[in-house]
């Protein structure tokens, strides 16, 4: 059956050279995927910029009308990590619009994946750690709100916490938000989610998905969702510059392809987004991204 892939050459921007943010990597994971094996079973798909009222499904209308029209001070745009620009609120809306696209072709199609999002630092009133709109977030109340869903689990193994996400549905009954992280990095004041694992440093493959294989199917089986939305971060692997923990490649492919299957095999739909990884080595990091499609490619 054929797999949504969401992708817009508008979610890569030009930023001033040196900047930390490896903003090339859409782009090059999306010609990484042009491949016989994701083109069998891929059908891409475009998304268009998401309307105010659609951001604000999760954000505050201050904030929402700030970031929109530029007028976010200097310390909050320092906060996010990127300076404001009109290409960057294009690329932020077509993002956040991408989950959301990717939420409602996963609950018809059973699967599907952005190459882009997991902006899960994004809070109701401000923007941190590069995530200016929380993707995940504003999907998942856009697909309460549409009634598509009524129980939704969001997976977020991105290395980071997904603090934001947590904040935002932390009176959500709704919406249970699952953190594996590093317990040590980003942010240094963690958000309380409904289920927090904090790893340690240099935790590898194996102890890595004996947890995971501890929890998921535990998470599927008490909360019963609808749909998952899977952050899957590569940050977790042991070359990234911003995380803490030791996964190999092949730990990722396994990550993912069992998160994908276990889902499946519970008739879960999942939409997935790529989340963080932060590399000077473009090639190698949308590498790392595209296990994310291969995993659900070869299910
Ligand atoms: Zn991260």
């Amino acid at each position: 059956m054929a797999i949504p892939m969401i992708h817009h050459p508008g979610y890569t921007i030009e930023l001033p050279e040196r900047h930390p943010f490896p903003m090339r990597k859409f782009r090059v994971l999306r010609e990484q995927l042009a491949t016989p094996a994701i083109d069998r079973v891929a059908d891409w798909m475009q998304p268009e910029p998401a309307e105010r009222a659609m951001l604000a499904r999760a954000h505050k209308p201050e904030y929402i009308d700030a970031f929109l029209t530029g007028r976010t001070d200097p310390t909050a745009q320092r906060r996010t990590g990127f300076r404001w620009s009109e290409d960057l609120v294009e690329r932020v809306r077509l993002e956040t619009a991408g989950t959301v696209l990717a939420v409602e072709a996963a609950l018809a199609q059973r699967l599907e994946l952005n190459t882009a999002g997991g902006t899960h630092h994004a809070h109701a009133d401000a923007g941190s750690g590069y995530c200016l709109i929380n993707d995940i977030a504003v999907a998942a109340r856009h697909a309460l709100a549409c009634g598509w869903a009524k129980r939704i689990l969001v997976v977020d193994l991105d290395v980071h916490q997904g603090d934001g996400t947590a904040g935002l549905f932390e009176d959500e009954p709704a919406v249970f938000t699952f953190s594996m992280h590093a317990g040590t990095n980003f942010p240094a004041r963690k958000r309380q989610g409904d289920l927090d694992i904090a790893l340690d440093k240099g935790v590898s493959d194996a102890e890595y998905l004996r947890i995971l294989e501890n929890t998921l199917p535990r998470l599927l089986s008490e909360f019963n969702p609808d749909l998952v939305i899977y952050d899957a971060g590569v940050d977790v692997h042991t070359l990234d510059r911003m995380g803490h923990l030791d996964l190999s490649d092949e730990g990722i492919t396994r990550r993912d392809t069992y998160v994908l299957q276990t889902c499946r095999e519970g008739s879960i739909p999942v939409a997935g987004v790529i989340g963080g990884g932060y590399d000077r080595d473009i090639g190698a990091l949308a590498q790392r991204h595209s296990r994310l499609f291969t995993a659900a490619a070869t299910l």
